[in-house]
């Protein structure tokens, strides 16, 4: 088999957990590896760990892991074919697709085409009706200055609706309205926010769910067509619309529903020629999927797929990437996984606790994996995100996946910084969580 688009180089536009795991993968399929970092990240374990590293500005992010013309220019100095932009960043951000490609490297993911239809929510949700995707009702796209009509759409929907942006992002730009007497001036004051947020202040409204549960499909195209689709994931303990723990399968979702959701998510990439991994999102309530939005990128969370499936999706997007077809052969899942994310943050306030690992012990043993750049010494900067590692556990069931977290752990130390493993500890014994299938707002209400 040849490849139609050879990659022998690629360059990591990330830091971190997620520019190991992409130079593990590179690794095994005999790429090279070349790392940007900021200033401060220099002495990070993905600096170290690629061939090559090029520090491509100061620790503000919009300096350096966002400065796109930086990480280009590192591009063409060390002859990479292809740019990988791992998870946030720059991985979703169409224009810095199309300029890579312009460029003339390889991107790892669609086309700057899908990634701005899924990156528009009205555009995602209208290209997912085509597709045959159930997705939740509102309004007819946009809304205009007609308040009446937008009376008549928010009654006809039934409230509570939901204000949101379709620029929107990162839960931003969302206003839940309860009553009629209240729309006109939330739309309004909304729309304001956008504008000010995003540069657009396109707002449209959708039933708010009250009580869903998060569960996701994982899927993967390559340049042909061929469409495999790695099952689902159950991301409903949430704070503050971040994910803290996931897991897969999700729990009591009959095969034939997954098959029959399987099925929608392979037709809807065929129809928005959707190429690389990718997730689709959904609200889960009363026995029905309904698509929240797209990821066109790795997710935080594909580690748990791997270890049901054992594919390695970080390799297959590398391998799409240079033109390879998928292998024809049916995804098969086995057993249980849960990811903890581990946040260097106060497990009570979380208030980001950066600083310096004093003492670092990794968990380990059957069925446990850690994903990380944390090493005994390291200074964890206080200018990225607060997630220093994946802890993720696979076993025959539920119950052996979940035996095994609560061991790994408490197996697992790190001081000199707070960390949330007391309250992931708590979580992992928690009455709720045991039982499964808790919604959203589980975890925001058992904290409280
Ligand atoms: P973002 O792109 O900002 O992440 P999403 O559309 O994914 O925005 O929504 C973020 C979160 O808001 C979801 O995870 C969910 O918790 C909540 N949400 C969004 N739409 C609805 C809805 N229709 N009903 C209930 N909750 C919703």
């Amino acid at each position: 088999m040849t490849s139609n688009r050879p990659i022998s180089k690629v360059l990591i536009a990330n830091r971190g957990e997620i520019a190991i795991r992409v130079i593990r993968a590179c690794r095994q399929l005999g790429i090279a590896t070349v790392s940007v970092h900021s200033s401060v990240d220099r002495d990070s374990l993905h600096v170290s760990m690629a061939d090559e590293s090029i520090c491509i500005g100061p620790a503000q992010a919009s300096e350096s892991y966002l400065n796109v013309q930086a990480i280009l220019a590192a591009g063409v100095l060390t002859h990479a074919d292809a740019i990988h932009p791992g998870y946030g960043f720059l991985s979703e951000n169409a224009d810095f697709a199309e300029q890579v490609v312009a460029s003339g490297f390889v991107f790892v993911g669609p086309s700057s085409d899908v990634i701005r239809l899924m990156g528009d929510k009205v555009s995602a949700i209208n290209a997912m009706k085509l597709a045959g995707v159930p997705t939740v009702p509102g309004s007819q796209g946009l809304l205009n200055d007609d308040d009446q009509s937008n009376l008549v759409q928010a009654q006809q929907i039934g409230y509570p609706v939901i204000i949101k942006a379709t620029a929107g992002g990162g839960g931003k730009g969302m206003r839940i309205v309860h009553q009629s007497e209240q729309l006109i001036a939330a739309i309004a004051l909304t729309k304001s926010e956008a504008n000010a947020a995003f540069g657009n202040g396109g707002v449209y409204l959708e039933k708010y769910l009250e009580n869903p549960r998060h569960i996701e499909v994982q899927v993967m195209t390559d340049s042909q067509g061929n469409t495999l689709c790695l099952g689902e994931r159950d991301c409903s303990m949430q704070r503050s619309q971040q994910k803290v723990i996931e897991e897969t399968p999700a729990p009591d979702i009959k095969a034939e529903q997954r098959h029959h959701l399987s099925q929608q998510c392979q037709a809807a990439c065929k129809a928005i020629g959707y190429e690389g991994a990718g997730t689709f999102e959904f609200l889960y309530q009363d026995g029905q999927f309904f698509f929240m939005e797209m990821n066109t990128r790795i997710q935080v969370e594909h580690t748990i797929t791997e270890m049901v499936t054992g594919l390695d999706i970080v390799a297959y997007q590398i391998m799409i990437a240079a033109g390879y077809p998928l292998a024809t052969a049916q995804v098969s899942t086995h057993g249980h996984a849960i990811e903890c994310r581990i946040n260097a943050e106060d497990p009570n306030s979380f208030v980001p606790s950066p600083g310096t690992i004093s003492e670092f012990r990794a968990p380990g043993g059957l069925g446990v994996r850690w994903d990380s750049h944390l090493y005994q010494g390291y200074t964890v900067p206080p200018y990225y995100d607060a997630m220093i590692g994946k802890l993720i556990t696979w076993g025959e069931d539920r119950e052996m996946a979940i035996a095994r977290m609560q061991a790994a752990l408490a197996e697992l130390q790190i001081t000199g910084i707070k960390t949330n493993i007391p309250l992931l500890q708590q979580l992992l014994h928690d009455d709720g969580f045991l039982q499964g299938e808790q919604s959203i707002h589980y975890l925001e209400h058992w904290l409280t």
